[in-house]
């Protein structure tokens, strides 16, 4: 069979630990046999990252700026004890933070999810993408803890020094102030990248804040998103049968919990951060979790939500069997490569990236799983845990039938 051809490259980014293990085994199995795979390649690797000073993050993020796709691989973020064990000259900043900052993009998480395992709410059928804002509000908060009594003002001078005053509270005992902001910039880029991936993924999209209490911080997140959605996305939007939906947060909450599923949930920074918890937990397994950053002008970067699997690569190192789970690692794969066809119109490609998912899927609905997954299957379905080869040896017999 002619290996599957493709026009132009896919930034890859190479990462570490157990996950590094993995994509080597995910390419030489699952890609290589039957693409003619075109990348540049880009090796975020903790040692690499530190003989280029971390030159080598920004490059891989400018080169998808240039490109348009990107697949990443999960990457350590070094603190104290990492900076002792790679030996490292700096505490590099985490890849996907520079990454994020430099394609000013959103994240957008969905589970992959399968039959025999079941969502704790047992009437969702079909994924819940969150969307979070990462940037500001409580995150990047100024706060004081006040022990006299006394008046907190908020004050903003501008830039001819004139002030607008707003009261807080005056203290009659000691207590506590936080002082967040926003920008409308990102605000936007947010609302760009959110109506962006509904319109690809032909989803709805909800967007929840709290702007009947918060009314003139929440409220500018709801106006923008309003008027961006009326200016630029509200026709196609129409045209593709999907709706944007506004409503407040607790509201949303109740509403996700009795629906299906099936649609994007945009969140604010803090509520995204507790509401993306929320929903991969009951759905299942970090494992099973994709993750792709998309920015403001549609650009896209995938990868799994899972880090490393440090635990594992350890054993890995000691020469015992590891029963990792690729999910998510071979999502990112079929996402980047489906989403290159799409833009470079290789319908190949595109098939490609659907019967290699589809082997996935076959191969767990046949009961062959990692060890993580067999533990939540459902009564009534029986799976045996293979390690992390003999999966992927599974998924290529079936990929190898779907595409004779
Ligand atoms: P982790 O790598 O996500 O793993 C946490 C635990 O979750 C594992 O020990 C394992 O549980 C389970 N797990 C996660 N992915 C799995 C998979 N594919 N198959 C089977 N089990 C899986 O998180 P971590 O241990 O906190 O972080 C390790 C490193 O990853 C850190 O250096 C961190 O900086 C980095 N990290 C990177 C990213 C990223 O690049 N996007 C994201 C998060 C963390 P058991 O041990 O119980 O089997
Ligand atoms: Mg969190």
């Amino acid at each position: 069979m002619a290996k599957i051809k493709m026009t132009t490259p896919l930034v890859e980014m190479d990462g570490d630990e157990m996950t590094r293990i993995l994509w080597k085994m995910i390419k030489d199995e699952l890609l290589l046999p039957f693409v003619d795979l075109k990348t540049e390649y880009y090796d975020l690797g903790l040692p690499e990252r530190e003989k280029t000073k971390d030159k080598v993050t920004f490059d891989s993020a400018y080169a998808t700026q240039k490109y348009g796709v990107a697949v990443k691989c999960a990457t350590i973020t070094p603190n104290k004890q990492r900076v002792e064990e790679y030996n490292l000259t700096e505490m590099w900043k985490s890849p996907n933070g520079t990454i994020r900052a430099i394609l000013d993009g959103t994240v957008f998480r969905a589970p992959i999810i399968i039959d025999s395992i079941k969502p704790v709410v047992k009437n969702w059928k079909k994924p819940i993408t969150i969307a979070r804002h990462a940037y500001g509000d409580v995150y990047k908060a100024s706060e004081i803890r006040v022990e006299e009594l006394g008046k907190a003002e908020l004050v903003f001078t501008d830039k001819n020094g004139k002030e607008t005053r707003e009261t807080i509270y005056d203290f009659e005992c000691p207590g506590v102030l936080q002082g967040q902001y926003n920008k409308d910039s990102s605000i936007t880029s947010f609302a760009h990248s959110c109506f962006k991936y509904a319109i690809d993924t032909k989803q709805s999209l909800w967007f929840s804040t709290k702007d009947t209490i918060s009314k003139k911080y929440d409220q500018t997140f709801k106006l923008l998103f309003q008027d961006i959605y009326e200016k630029e996305y509200k026709a196609k939007f129409e045209e593709l049968g999907i709706e944007y939906f506004y409503t407040l947060i607790d509201d949303a909450v109740a509403r996700v919990i009795r629906s299906e599923g099936g649609y994007i949930w945009a969140c604010k920074n803090y509520d995204g951060d507790v509401m993306s918890d929320m929903v991969s937990t009951a759905f299942g397994s970090l494992a099973m979790m994709t993750s792709v950053l998309v920015s403001p002008d549609g650009k896209y970067e995938y990868e799994a939500a899972h880090g490393t699997v440090t635990r594992h690569y350890y054993k890995y190192l000691k020469g015992e069997e590891t029963s990792t789970n690729p999910m998510a690692t071979i999502y990112a794969w079929s996402g980047a490569l489906r989403k290159r066809g799409e833009l470079d119109n290789l319908p190949e490609l595109v098939n490609f990236a659907d019967k290699l998912e589809g082997a996935c899927i076959k191969t767990l609905d046949d009961g062959i799983m990692t060890k993580d997954l067999v533990g939540l299957v459902d009564e009534g379905f029986t799976a045996t845990a293979v390690n992390s080869a003999d999966f992927i040896k599974a998924i290529r017999e079936r990929l190898e039938k779907a595409l004779a």
